[in-house]
This record gives C-alpha cells, sequence and structure tokens, in this order.
C-alpha cells in the first residue's frame, strides 16, 4: 500500500513540503521537526559557525595566558637581575624613543628573552603597547 502524502508547511521558510522533507521528531505531535530539513540543515551550519568561533576565541584566550606566563616570567627574572645582579635599572638611561625623557622602566620586545629588554619611559611605553 501506498504512503498517503502528507504536506507540511516549514515554519522557518514557510514553504509546504512533502513530511519526508522533515526530519522525525519523536517529541513532537506529527513526528516531524516544525523545519524542514532544508532549514534545519542551515541552522545546523550556524551553529557549528559558533562552535568554531568559541573553539577559535579558547585558543586566543590560551595564547594570552600563555603570553600573560611568559611576561609575568621575564619581569621577575628581569627585577631580580637589578635587584641582586647589578643589571643596570631603566633609570640609568634615557628613554631610547628620543623623547627626551628619563627612562622609568623596561620593554621587553620579546618576553622569552628576559634580559634583551629596552629602556623606555612612561609614555613611550604606553604608546609602544597601544599599537
Ligand atoms: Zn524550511
Ligand atoms: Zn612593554
Ligand atoms: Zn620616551
Amino acid at each position: 500500500m501506498a504512503e498517503p502524502i502528507i504536506t507540511k508547511r516549514c515554519s522557518k521558510c514557510k514553504l509546504e513540503k512533502n513530511v519526508s522533507e522533515f526530519y522525525r521528531d519523536k517529541s513532537s505531535n506529527d513526528g516531524r521537526f516544525c523545519w524542514c530539513k532544508q532549514c534545519h540543515d542551515k541552522n545546523n551550519k550556524k551553529y557549528q559557525h559558533t562552535e568554531r568561533f568559541k573553539a577559535k576565541r579558547a585558543r586566543i584566550t590560551k595564547t594570552y595566558r600563555k603570553n600573560h606566563t611568559q611576561k609575568y616570567k621575564a619581569t621577575t627574572i628581569l627585577y631580580h637581575a637589578i635587584e641582586r645582579k647589578g643589571f643596570p635599572k631603566a633609570s640609568t638611561y634615557k628613554c631610547i624613543y628620543n623623547c627626551g625623557a628619563q627612562a622609568e622602566q623596561y620593554h621587553h620586545p620579546d618576553y622569552s628573552k628576559a634580559l634583551n629588554v629596552i629602556p623606555v619611559c612612561d609614555k613611550c611605553h604606553k604608546s609602544i603597547h597601544n599599537h
């Protein structure tokens, strides 16, 4: 016996389609989702997109944390070098940016090289980090 053709209107795209165009859903009255397969898939893609986005954001946070730890380590090593090993204080230099000011702090161009630092004044240092 041939199955009767039952159509259903998709509540998303408003098109009337054969029920076979709808995924099965045991929890609904007629056993089908109110969105057609096409709309469902589109929605899933959107969902996957946000999942990807979340994964990307997680990666960025991880990188940030890693940099942060490195920054902390570099600062600590530098501090110890100044306090205990006679590493010159930033204030013994002039800011390398020719602003005429006395350097007040060190800038780390690369946090993995703790003692590879540039003496800078507070103003120039802030502008480096704002770039
Ligand atoms: Zn639809
Ligand atoms: Zn810096
Ligand atoms: Zn400066």
